[in-house]
């Protein structure tokens, strides 16, 4: 038997029996759905995801309704997931949608890989989990699973890599059960293929995988090389007014957090006290330095210098601007926050002023 079909074969026939067959995006898995469900996946778990596709989906059940929402409401339920660009994409996508597809969510490959935060392999897992159509995948769990499977060298970012991989993607793709073989690659790797101690003795294919022959499962995939990553130091302003609310500011709508609320930020140079009273006419009335927290994204550190500051707000700047906004969690306001804003926001508003000024 050609040795393609009986790797998707055997694949197919562990997930029938071991796989994940009652997430939640399978239960009616629509291309929105899916495209919701596919978006949260990347670079996040199965388990963090579940709640936060069942609120997002019942808040925002279709394309329309997601293309109607105010950015800030869609990023208010993004909270917490991390990689805020991909609800932002997906709120463009949403919008796209709409005006150019009729609200009508598009089932060609190339009409959904121009959309916003759609790759080939999300295009491809849309494709063939809600259409059934013959699209490869080569999302993080499968490239595992081919890397040793081949016992294939170098860091699958490499682009000479990384199309040996599609091209042996493509191959192991059936011509028939395609969204069930597509959720079998996936959990394959997700399960039992795993980043550290795959389970090989359960493993569907564990008889024709080169890495296991080797004993040499765990070089593949062969690690990114190793470059470090550079710190940037900023400090967060936590501004509290009389009334226990707090100043945040909207960042700009592209780069690192863009279009997230957060706290006002100054250099770690600047004279705080200076700084609060030049730049947003507030006099400050109490100062406390918070402890420092390491927030790392993919390309460098970010230590962050909390300073909660008690400040009198009878004259500044800020009556005047749609950037800036008093928060006050008892009104639920629903806004979009990097992770730890949302973590010091909490710490700050369970202490009292007293505390503070104490
Ligand atoms: S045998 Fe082990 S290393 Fe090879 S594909 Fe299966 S789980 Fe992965």
């Amino acid at each position: 038997m050609d040795k393609s079909i009986n790797f998707a074969q055997q694949v197919i026939q562990w997930f029938q029996q071991h796989g994940r067959q009652d997430l939640l995006w399978q239960h009616d898995p629509t291309p929105y759905r899916v495209w919701v469900s596919e978006i949260m996946l990347q670079q996040t778990q199965v388990n963090t995801v579940l709640p936060y596709f069942s609120r997002f989906v019942k808040r925002f059940p279709d394309v329309g309704t997601l293309a109607a929402a105010d950015i800030d409401v869609v990023l208010h339920y993004w909270t917490g997931l991390g990689y805020y660009a991909r609800g932002r994409n997906l709120h463009r996508a949403a919008k796209m949608i709409v005006q150019n597809y009729d609200g009508r969510f598009p089932t060609n490959f190339d009409t959904l890989l121009s959309l916003p935060g759609i790759g080939r392999s999300t295009a491809g897992a849309i494709l063939a989990l809600a259409c059934n159509q013959r699209h490869p995948i080569l999302d993080g769990n499968v490239k595992r699973v081919l890397t040793r499977f081949h016992a294939v060298r170098g860091w699958t970012g490499e682009t000479k890599v990384e199309q040996h991989l599609w091209t042996l993607a493509e191959r192991y793709t059936p011509h028939k059960n395609v969204a069930q073989y597509t959720q079998a690659i996936m959990d394959l790797g997700a399960m039992i293929c795993t980043r550290r101690n795959p389970r090989c003795d359960e493993c569907p294919v564990s008889l024709e995988c080169a890495a296991r022959k080797q004993a040499s499962q765990h070089n593949f995939p062969s690690p990114k090389p190793r470059k470090t990553l550079p710190v940037r130091t900023t400090v967060f302003a936590i501004l509290e007014n009389e009334q226990g609310a707090i100043l945040l500011e909207q960042r700009a709508p592209s780069g690192v957090w863009g279009g997230l609320w957060g706290f006002p930020e100054c250099t770690p140079q600047d004279d705080i006290r200076v700084w609060i009273n030049n730049r947003l006419g507030f006099s400050v009335d109490a100062i406390q330095y918070k402890s420092l927290i390491r927030h790392t994204f993919s390309h460098f550190h970010l230590d962050i210098i909390p300073v909660h500051v008690c400040v009198n707000s009878t004259r500044n700047i800020v009556h005047d601007s749609n950037r800036y906004c008093w928060y006050t969690p008892r009104e639920n306001q629903l806004l979009g926050m990097a992770a730890p804003v949302k973590k010091l926001l909490k710490e700050i508003t369970c202490l009292s002023a007293e505390t503070l000024y104490g």
